[in-house]
């Protein structure tokens, strides 16, 4: 596909998955007939480009959404045609091609997911609310308090050699912070609900921070994390 093709596919897809974000019916999607030639499409980013100012700048997010996340989508559907992971859904695809160790699959698969999640992760600060009754008291249990869960999270992100991703995560009914390399994602394990994640890949930051990813970490953690669609996702977890 060349690059005017691409970028018309890309927008083309983006606008169908603005489209089905309306009426969405998770169930129907579940049970509807595959496909073949089903595309994976571009998640509409939940907020304007400028709006994580000045902790995330516009053009940070104009390069790491329009260009790093975009171009997993249009990686992605470039392989699918003729292979074996035609006609699943993304999960599907992370899932089936970790098991097959199909790294090209694998890896702009995953990262399509992780960045949904990450942007799902974060608000405009003063937007993101704050963690449920039943979150709170959890966090607050765990880590002693959410300011510190914060705090650790930032740690484990700086912690991460070379890129990667930290997560707040609940694994078998406990909350605990990882970190994952590359495109590792922990969607692959059962039993475990991601709640919350920061990209700690270069993109990530550099335009913003250079090398000072601990700056970076800091500021997200503290000021842009999603903590109502933590709770959202803490009432919905797997137990
Ligand atoms: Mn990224």
């Amino acid at each position: 596909m060349d690059t005017i093709s691409r970028r018309n596919f890309i927008e083309t897809a983006t606008v169908a998955a603005a489209a089905s974000v309306v009426g969405a019916d998770a169930t129907k999607q579940e049970t509807a007939p595959k496909p073949a030639n089903r595309i994976i499409l571009l998640p509409k980013l939940p907020f304007a480009e400028n709006s994580l100012a000045p902790i995330i700048s516009a053009e940070t997010i104009g390069f790491h959404y329009g260009k790093h996340h975009t171009g997993y989508v249009a990686a992605l559907n470039a392989m699918l045609p003729g292979s074996k992971y035609a006609g699943m859904t993304l999960e599907e695809i992370i899932v089936a091609s970790k098991a097959d160790n199909a790294a090209p699959f694998f890896n702009n698969a995953a990262q399509i997911w992780n960045h949904t999640f990450y942007w799902d992760s974060l608000a405009p600060a003063g937007s993101g609310g704050k963690p449920s009754k039943a979150l709170g008291e959890v966090l607050s249990k765990t880590f002693g308090s959410v300011e510190n869960c914060a705090r650790l999270l930032a740690e484990s992100a700086n912690k991460r050699f070379g890129c990667g991703w930290a997560w707040l995560l609940v694994r078998d009914n406990k909350l605990v912070i990882e970190s994952t390399s590359n495109a590792d994602t922990p969607l692959t394990e059962k039993g475990v609900t991601p709640l919350l994640c920061v990209d700690v890949w270069e993109h990530a930051y550099y335009l913003d921070y250079q090398n000072r990813r601990a700056a970076y970490t800091q500021a997200v953690t503290e000021k842009l994390l999603n903590w109502g669609k933590a709770s959202f996702r803490y009432a919905k977890r797997s137990v």
